[in-house]
C-alpha cells in the first residue's frame, strides 16, 4: 500500500498563494512555488520542483481570475513533475490561517463548523482571514476526500495569561468586540523557541527564550518552558516593534488626533500606520540591506530610522527579560534577524550587565544553520535560528492526521 507521506502547505494571501510540497518521511521539500497578482491580467506562477529530472525554476504568466484558477495551475505544474495532487501519496493539505481567535489553540482538521468559526473571525482579521478562507475552499473543492488542516498564527499565543492578553480598557466594550491581544507569527515563535532549546541541548520545558522574529513584519515573544507568556503584536499585527512598513506601538490618541485635526478617515489612518510607517515611513526604505548601505554612506535619515528600530527592539528585550525573570537565550530569526549582523549587534549592545553579549566573529558568520553568536563567558545564549514556518505547518498537519 502506498503511504500518504506528502503534505501540501498553502499560504493564501489576498492576491497570492505560496505553496510547498513536502515528504514527511525526511521533511524533504519536493517543490516550492508562488502565484502572485491573482485576479490581474499579469498573474504569474513561479514553480520550482526540487527533485527528479524536472528540477529547476519554471515560470508562467497568464491571467488567473481567482484562487481556483491559481491552484489549478499549481496542480498542473505539480502533475508535470509526477507530483500531482491526485497522487495517493498526498496525505493532507496544511493551511496557514492568520487568525484563530481564542478558540483554536491547536492545529485543527477543517470541517464546515471550523470554516464557520474562521469566517466569524473576519471582523478581527479583515485583511487576512478572507484570503485564507478562499484558499481553503479552493483546496477542499479540488480534493474533497483529503484531510485539510488549519494551522493558526495565533495558536501559540493562546497560552498568554489574561493579564498579558487584556488591554486596560473598559471590559464590557472590549469583550463585546473581542478586543484583546492575540499575537501573530505564532508558528515561527513556536518553531524557533523549540529549535533554540535543541541548540542548547535542552528540552523546551527547561528553557526561557526571548524570540525576535524580525522580517518585514516583526514581533517579539517571551517563551517560558515552551509556552508563550507574552508577545508584542496585539489585536492585529500592527502593535509592538518597528517594522518594514508598520509603526508598531504608538499612542492610540494618534488615531483620533489624525481624525480630528488632519481630517483623515479610518481607512486612511489604517493605510498610514500599516503601509506607510515603520522604516519606510521614517526613511523611505524598508529593506534593511538598503538602510545599512545608506548608513555606510553617511545618510542621517537612514541612521535615525535604524536607531528608532533598535531602541524599540531593546525595550522589548528588557521588558521580556523582566517578564521571564530568568532568560536562557535570545533568538534572532526571519529575514532581518537571520541576516543583519549589525541589527543583532546593536540590539544587545550595552546589555552586558544582563548577561547578554555578541561575539563579533561569530556574529559575522553567514549560515543557514541554527548557531550561537554569544561569547563563551556570556550567561545568556544569543542565537541565530532560521525560521521555517512551512515545515512547522507541514509537521503539525502530518502529526494531526496521523495521530
Ligand atoms: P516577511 O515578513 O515578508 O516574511 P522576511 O522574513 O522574508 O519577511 O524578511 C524580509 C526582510 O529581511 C527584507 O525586507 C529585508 O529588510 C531583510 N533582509 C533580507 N536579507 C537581508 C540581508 N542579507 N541583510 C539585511 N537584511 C536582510
Amino acid at each position: 500500500m502506498t503511504q500518504s507521506t506528502r503534505v501540501l502547505v498553502l499560504n493564501s494571501g489576498s492576491s497570492s498563494v505560496k505553496y510547498q510540497l513536502l515528504d514527511m518521511r525526511d521533511s524533504a521539500r519536493l517543490a516550492v512555488g508562488l502565484v502572485e497578482r491573482i485576479g490581474e491580467e499579469t498573474s504569474r506562477l513561479v514553480h520550482t520542483p526540487l527533485t527528479g529530472e524536472g528540477a529547476g525554476r519554471r515560470e508562467r504568466t497568464a491571467p488567473m481570475a481567482d484562487h481556483a484558477a491559481a491552484l489549478n495551475a499549481v496542480a498542473e505544474e505539480l502533475a508535470a513533475d509526477g507530483l500531482g495532487l491526485d497522487s495517493p501519496e498526498l496525505g493532507a493539505v496544511g493551511h496557514r490561517v492568520v487568525h484563530g481567535g481564542l478558540k483554536f489553540s491547536e492545529p485543527t482538521v477543517i470541517t464546515d463548523e471550523v470554516m464557520k468559526e474562521i469566517e466569524r473571525l473576519v471582523p478581527v482579521a479583515p485583511l487576512h482571514n478572507p484570503a485564507n478562507i478562499t484558499g481553503i475552499r479552493t483546496a477542499r473543492a479540488l480534493r474533497p476526500d483529503l484531510p485539510q488542516v488549519a494551522v493558526f498564527d495565533t495558536a501559540f499565543h493562546t497560552s498568554m495569561p489574561e493579564y498579558a492578553a487584556r488591554y486596560a480598557i473598559d471590559t464590557v466594550t472590549a469583550d463585546a468586540h473581542r478586543i484583546r491581544r492575540y499575537g501573530f507569527h505564532g508558528t515561527s515563535h513556536a518553531y524557533v523557541s523549540r529549535r533554540t532549546a535543541a541548540l542548547l541541548g535542552k528540552d523546551p520545558s527547561e528553557v526561557n527564550v526571548i524570540v525576535l522574529h524580525l522580517g518585514n513584519g516583526a514581533s517579539a515573544s517571551a517563551v517560558r518552558g515552551g509556552r508563550c507568556v507574552d508577545t508584542s503584536m496585539g489585536l492585529t499585527p500592527l502593535e509592538g516593534l518597528v517594522m518594514g512598513t508598520r509603526s508598531g506601538d504608538v499612542d492610540a490618541a494618534v488615531t483620533f488626533h489624525l481624525m480630528r485635526v488632519a481630517g483623515m478617515s479610518a481607512d486612511e489612518i489604517d493605510d498610514l500606520l500599516n503601509k506607510k510607517s515603520g522604516l519606510v515611513g521614517l526613511c523611505g526604505d524598508n529593506d534593511m540591506r538598503e538602510i545599512r548601505r545608506r548608513i555606510d554612506e553617511g545618510d542621517q535619515r537612514a541612521q535615525l530610522a535604524f536607531d528608532i528600530y533598535i531602541h524599540r527592539l531593546k525595550k522589548y528585550i528588557g521588558a521580556y527579560y523582566a517578564v521571564l525573570g530568568r532568560v536562557d537565550a535570545v533568538a534572532f530569526t526571519a529575514g532581518v534577524g537571520e541576516n543583519a549582523a549589525p541589527v543583532r549587534e546593536a540590539a544587545v549592545a550595552g546589555l552586558e550587565e544582563l548577561g547578554l553579549a555578541v561575539d563579533a566573529d561569530l556574529n559575522a558568520v553567514r549560515s543557514d544553520e541554527p548557531r550561537l553568536i554569544s561569547p563563551e563567558y556570556a550567561c545568556v545564549a544569543v542565537a541565530v535560528v532560521p525560521t521555517d514556518e512551512e515545515l512547522e505547518i507541514a509537521q503539525q498537519t502530518y502529526s494531526l492526521v496521523n495521530a
